[in-house]
């Protein structure tokens, strides 16, 4: 049990709106990944220094219960006794060789143990690499160029997938982004989400074209927008029947909302499968794997070129796999008990002020969005009263809870938010509830 001391600060934050002066000289927009300058909600990002269990604590000594996780990975909180050693003791004996070693094994065979269709898997360095390699293997197996995507899923950053993409460039609205030519977009094919007449639509249109659809498994991009019943595997079918591959985005899901992820949830099997986050413990560590026949493609097994200095880092490998190792079905249990909770503080908040909201849930991920209809794509997402979201996200802030900077986020709790954090969050919902329902857009 640790010991924690609450200190009240002001709401101001010198230390960090200094560091965040000088970040904006020498780095652009002040931050290496734009959803954390606060754009959409304004004010200071402020800058943490340390994580402990579910607080995190700024350059300005404030604390705060964090719903954030670093956005998905810390699902153990922060600073885990087991995985901070693990990390040690990997660290003693240097940090990185560009030879195979042991712990890329270990990482690699925990995750196929873990998710069945996963007969292999390559490692790399982030969610952004694990969707671009395997769109490029997709690509190099079929023969095919035309790639389907989903308004509002967000794949990381690879240029054919930036077009209607959900996350940063939810937040910010960009209908697509400079720099991305229309050579590299023209292949792909932007669909509404959760519509199976669309892609049914699209294969007749584009016979023998589609190398692939690619889905985030549930997304949580647009905030969260579960699939409909049968929508995941209505696009696997629709995939086999079109000779297409089906490519689940679990960079967000995978090893977060159950032990096998959202696969491990609705049993829809893909040709292959992306993962990042939980599976790095905090560190750079990704993956895409699938079926054995479309992963001998790669080289130097195959033809398809991938690769990367730092794929496999045996600090990065450490920390996933004792990490993994630590989520067994109790864990799970209490991450979802937790969400559940908080969940029920939430909506409780914001319907005693009569503010329309809609808590959507995938698992344990959950965001909330300030409608009353069902959001069930990118277009419904974005008719939320977002203003409420920032006078909402602000008070909470205020308070000493850690939410997204964006209406358009999941948010994330871990096996560390205690019943002393979950009091903490339920303190500050009634004041946050009532500006949300104050707020005028
Ligand atoms: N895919 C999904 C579903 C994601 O949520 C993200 C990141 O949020 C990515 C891919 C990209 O991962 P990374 O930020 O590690 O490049």
């Amino acid at each position: 049990m640790q010991v924690r001391i609450t200190v009240s600060f002001p709401y101001e934050a010198p230390v960090s709106q200094s560091l965040f002066d000088r970040a904006s000289v020498v780095t652009p927009g002040g931050v290496n990944s734009p959803v954390r300058a606060f754009r959409a909600v304004g004010g200071t990002p402020r800058f943490m220094v340390s994580g402990t269990g579910p607080y995190l604590t700024d350059a300005d000594g404030r604390e705060y219960v964090d719903l954030v996780c670093s956005w998905g990975p810390m699902i153990l909180g922060h600073s885990h006794p087991e995985v901070i050693a693990a990390v040690q003791d990997a660290v003693a004996r240097g940090t990185s060789f560009g030879t195979p070693g042991a712990g890329e094994v270990e990482l690699a065979e925990e995750i196929v143990a873990r998710i069945a269709p996963v007969e292999q898997v390559r490692l790399v360095s982030s969610g952004t690499e694990a969707t671009m390699s395997a769109i490029r293997l997709a690509r190099g197996f079929t023969g095919r160029a035309k790639v389907v995507k989903f308004a509002g899923c967000y794949h990381g950053h690879v240029d054919a997938l930036l077009a209607a993409a959900g996350s940063g460039v939810a937040t910010f609205g960009l209908p697509d982004t400079p720099g991305v030519t229309g050579a590299q977009a023209g292949d792909t094919i932007v669909l509404p989400y959760n519509d199976l007449a669309a892609v049914r639509a699209a294969f007749a249109a584009h016979e023998g074209e589609i190398a692939c659809v690619i889905t985030e498994a549930s997304p949580g991009n647009m905030g969260v927008v579960p699939p409909l019943p049968g929508f995941n595997q209505g696009l696997a079918d629709l995939c086999s029947q079109n000779g297409a591959l089906y490519v689940s985005d679990e960079v967000m899901t995978g090893f977060r909302v159950s032990k096998a992820g959202w696969y491990g949830i609705d049993g829809v099997r893909p040709d292959l499968m992306t993962f990042g986050k939980v599976m790095g413990g905090g560190f750079p560590a990704a993956a895409f794997g699938g079926r054995a026949d479309v992963m001998a493609h790669l080289a130097p097994a195959g033809p398809v070129y991938q690769a990367g200095t730092l794929s496999g880092n045996p600090i990065a490998t450490a920390a996933g796999v004792a990490q993994l190792r630590l989520l067994d079905d109790a864990a799970y249990a209490k991450v979802d008990a937790v969400s559940a909770e908080v969940r029920g503080l939430l909506t409780a908040a914001l319907a005693k002020e009569g503010v329309a909201h809609r808590l959507q849930v995938a698992g344990n991920m959950f965001s909330v969005f300030f409608t009353d209809a069902e959001v069930t794509d990118y277009e419904k997402a974005k008719t939320q009263e977002s203003f409420r979201f920032t006078a909402f996200f602000h008070s909470m802030l205020a308070q000493g809870v850690y939410l997204p900077p964006s209406a358009f986020e999941s948010w994330f709790v871990s096996t560390a938010h205690d019943d002393a954090a979950v009091e903490r969050i339920a303190a500050a919902l009634p004041a946050a509830a009532r500006a949300a329902a104050e707020a005028t857009a």
